[in-house]
């Protein structure tokens, strides 16, 4: 009998949890056939969500969690419920219902049925979701499919369901600043995208602020892209031909006409123009740099403060870090 392990990243999900729990116990009982594993990563939350999870643990033993010592970014969640993850099939879903667990039968069938080794989702319509949100999230994905070789898909979801070997890839690229749309689009393997129409969350509130969706773009665009690095030459080159044709005409204006003292409030402007440009192109190579300096330090991606591994009195194998 094959296992899918259920990855469900929770930072504050008190309210979530119940429904979310009712509604994949519906699920799995749709799916006899198959072993389940619930694996909740409380990501530092600060309300009752460790409480609710170690209640489930003792209660279900399909569920187990895994508690950071502080809030590591959903990201961070992922990969250490992904390592941890016991399955031949893993899921990454939402708690707050915005991934319909409904949906799972259907994965888990065309995995086993057709030679696919993931099945992931997208969303097809925005609807719900404040407009500027929506045209900034469009504008991202047309900036960065031009700039990166790696397809990051609109609208996809972090709601998959995978094969183990693709697991296993996904846990090679160890790298600290992580953006998961890449990096299940950079390991390659055969994906079914589903769609699936946009719903709100079922409880609670969303964790990501515009700011906070901002600086993930960032990730995305620094993770799976050099292209901005070369801003700098290209930008460089093209005032070097402007500045000689300045020049230019500058020489032949002084021959025909004299030189008449003027100008200065345009030259105030160019040194400023420049100057900004010059000041961009190295925040860019910051950027990358600060990436870098994170990358070096090998830092781990996630630290655990409790896990019901520890609680269950070794009922699983032991949780790496
Ligand atoms: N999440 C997390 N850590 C964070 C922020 C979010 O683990 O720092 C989880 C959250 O509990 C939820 C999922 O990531 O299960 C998606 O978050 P949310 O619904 O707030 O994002 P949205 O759906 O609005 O993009
Ligand atoms: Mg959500």
């Amino acid at each position: 009998m094959s296992k899918i392990s259920v990855v469900v990243p929770c930072f504050n999900e008190e309210e979530a949890l119940p429904v979310y729990y009712r509604e994949m116990c519906r699920v799995m009982k749709e799916m006899p056939d198959t072993e389940f594993e619930l694996l909740f990563v409380d990501d530092g939350s600060t309300d009752g969500t460790l409480g609710f999870l170690k209640g489930l643990n003792e209660t279900d033993a399909r569920c187990r969690y895994l508690s950071f010592s502080r809030n590591f970014g959903k990201e961070a969640a992922l990969y250490a419920g992904l390592k941890n993850a016991q399955g031949d099939f893993v899921a990454t879903m939402d708690v707050d219902l915005q991934d319909p667990p409904g949906l799972l039968p259907e994965m888990y069938r065309i995995l086993t049925e057709e030679s696919y080794d993931s099945v992931a989702t997208r969303r097809s319509t925005r609807t719900g979701e404040p407009k500027i949100r929506s045209f900034l999230s469009e504008s991202f994905y047309k900036f960065i499919n031009r700039i990166s070789k790696t397809e990051i898909v609109n609208g996809a979801r972090d709601y998959r369901l995978m094969k183990r070997k693709m697991v296993d890839a996904v846990l090679g690229m160890s790298e600290y600043n992580r953006f998961s749309k890449g990096i299940f689009e950079w390991v390659g393997f055969r994906t079914k995208w589903l769609e699936f129409q946009n719903v709100g969350r079922c409880a609670g509130e969303t964790k990501w602020s515009v700011k906070k969706l901002f600086l993930y773009s960032l990730e995305g665009i620094t993770g799976f892209s050099v292209a901005p690095l070369s801003l700098a030459a290209v930008v460089g080159v093209v005032f070097c031909m402007l500045a000689f044709f300045m020049i230019l005409v500058i020489v032949v204006r002084t021959v025909i006409w004299g030189d008449p003292v003027s100008g200065w409030p345009s030259l105030a402007c160019i040194i400023f123009l420049v100057s900004g440009i010059q000041l961009f192109c190295t925040g860019i190579v910051g950027q990358y740099l600060s990436k870098t300096y994170l990358e070096t330090k090998h830092r781990p991606i996630f630290i655990l403060k409790d896990s019901s591994e520890e609680a269950g009195g070794g009922r699983h194998e032991k949780v790496s870090v």
